[in-house]
């Protein structure tokens, strides 16, 4: 079923509990940790609890559980301290566009300046 967790999912098992994470906000659908290969001095993912392969795919799914992901990427970034001068948020969507995790999730990248575009 949509949404449902997944056996081979790395992100499906920070959710559980079973792999660990440094877990920086949490609501009930929806978990923010740092990225453990960071590329940026704050580098946070937000994610879905539920299990959606892509933000597409999140959005129309469940389109408020992608909106409450939008809004914990602002309430990290406050957290963060990088909303003056700016950050960035990033879902890299399919392994072309870099996407390694399928499971739909936003980086969000500040404490340096970031050129546009990345290159
Ligand atoms: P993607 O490349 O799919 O857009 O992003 C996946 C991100 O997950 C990468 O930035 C990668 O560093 C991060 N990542 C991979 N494995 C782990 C892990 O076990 N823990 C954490 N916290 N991040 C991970
Ligand atoms: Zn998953």
């Amino acid at each position: 079923m949509a949404g449902e967790p997944q056996a081979d999912c790395l992100f499906c098992k920070i959710v559980a509990g079973d792999v660990p994470a440094t877990v920086v906000r949490e609501t009930d659908s929806v978990v923010a940790f740092r990225d453990i290969n960071p590329q940026a001095p704050s580098h946070v993912l937000v994610i879905p609890k539920a299990h959606y392969p892509d933000a597409a795919s999140l959005a129309a799914a469940e389109p408020a559980l992608a909106a409450e992901v939008l809004r914990e990427a602002g309430e990290v970034a406050a957290l963060e301290r990088t909303v003056d001068p700016g950050y960035r948020i990033v879902f890299n969507t399919g392994s072309g566009a870099g996407q390694t995790v399928f499971h739909a999730h936003a980086h969000i990248l500040g404490g340096r300046g970031l050129a546009w575009p990345p290159g």
